[in-house]
């Protein structure tokens, strides 16, 4: 059993959830849908908040898109693009069973990164910045500035 707390508002990491963001909003020029809202979470031996068999790094549930914090750039462009296809899936009414569900976001998530050019780990935040300009808009000066911020510069 893993046991998972889901994050407060001031304990989420800026530069994630805008890789996340990015992520979800370069997905959405295919899927075309009502993006969900978005939680991140950690394990805990404490109170939790959801219970699963299996260690989870994202989940879907109740038009909330929910995030393991601290993934590397990559895993967590990958599940945030895998999860947002959850979204769809429910918003189509489409795969709505296991395995396929899983079968056709983890598809999705490979043809994403595919869409993106196949960037290296640390290219990919570069690479979606530059995608998302391209498709959604211009991603302005903070927000560029957050992102290329390497991981440990934050914490
Ligand atoms: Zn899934």
């Amino acid at each position: 059993m893993a046991h998972y707390r889901v994050l407060k508002n001031q304990e989420i990491s800026e530069r994630e959830n805008l890789i996340a963001e990015l992520a979800s909003e370069v997905a959405n020029f295919t899927l075309r849908i009502h993006l969900p809202n978005r939680s991140f979470f950690e394990e805990t031996s404490g109170a939790s908040d959801l219970k699963t068999t299996e260690p989870i790094r994202g989940l879907y549930q109740l038009h909330r898109v929910f995030i393991i914090r601290g993934l590397p750039d990559e895993i967590l462009v990958d599940t945030a693009a895998h999860e947002v296809r959850h979204a769809w899936q429910h918003q189509k009414q489409k795969f709505r069973w296991k395995p396929q569900s899983e079968r056709d976001a983890e598809m999705f998530a490979r043809e994403f990164n595919i869409a993106i050019g196949q960037p290296s780990p640390s290219k990919i935040v570069e690479r979606l910045i530059t995608v998302r300009s391209m498709r959604v808009g211009d991603v302005c000066a903070w927000v560029r500035n957050i992102l290329l911020k390497q991981e440990g510069e934050l914490r």
